[in-house]
């Protein structure tokens, strides 16, 4: 894990390094070359903060000192906020994206973790797909909520979904680099989900994918 770390970290580092000696060898004189240098040091710094961001999260999580506050949590409020909060970024893809809860979705969860679930799940489903349409669903299973985010994406092939989870394990590592991801976002949902007593499962075939949060009822 350590050596997956350094290297993902080492890349955005590298990309700094030599943009900041092209700047300062001369790049820095001339205005169309150094908007060019300065935007790739501000990329990638953004890339080394969404990392740091991440690890610093997963090993709270893993060292079991991230606090769960687990309350009762409208989860179909939830989900429109999250919804509301990531509809600019689908609208640019021309995807549709809606929440579509029934009224009184009451799960036990802490809000802010729930949060970053939904956001991360909506989030990358908003990456992966080209074409369509997300959904943000809930459905009563016995004492429980599923809580799902589907999407009409290219889909995830089966030999993947075993390991999808695990900590930097990407389907296609220069495409997801290429995003802005990390490669960390659902081994963080997956603590977060198991955190707060829930679990979460994903299915996917060529007409997309559904990732599935199952929470207890409030
Ligand atoms: P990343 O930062 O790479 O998105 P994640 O841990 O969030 O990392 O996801 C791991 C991998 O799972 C992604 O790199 C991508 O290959 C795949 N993936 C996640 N969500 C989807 C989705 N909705 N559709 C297709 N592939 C997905």
């Amino acid at each position: 894990f350590v050596a997956n770390a350094s290297h993902e970290l080492r890349t955005p580092i590298a990309a700094i390094r030599a943009a900041a000696e092209t700047l300062l060898s001369g790049a820095v004189d001339d205005p169309a070359s150094a908007r060019r240098f300065v935007d790739i040091v501000a990329r990638h710094a953004e890339r080394l903060s969404r990392l740091t961001q991440d690890l610093l999260d997963l090993s709270r999580l893993e060292s079991r000192q991230w606090r769960f506050e687990l309350v009762r949590v409208e989860a179909g409020a939830l989900a429109r906020q999250v919804v509301e909060l990531l509809g600019g970024a689908a609208r640019e893809k021309g995807l549709a994206l809606a929440a579509d809860e029934p009224a009184g979705t009451a799960v036990r969860a802490d809000a802010r973790a729930l949060e970053q679930v939904l956001v991360n799940l909506v989030e990358n489903a908003v990456k992966y797909t080209e074409r369509g349409r997300v959904a943000v669903r809930a459905e009563r299973d016995g004492e429980a909520w599923t809580v799902s985010v589907e999407d009409t994406g290219p889909g995830i092939e089966q030999q993947h979904l075993p390991r999808l989870f695990e900590r930097f394990y990407r389907v296609d590592a220069g495409r997801s680099r290429d995003q802005g991801g990390t490669g960390l976002g659902l081994a963080i949902v997956k603590h977060l989900v198991q955190g707060m007593g829930g679990d979460v499962g994903v299915e996917s075939d060529s007409t997309g994918t559904r990732f599935r949060v199952r929470l207890p009822a409030a």
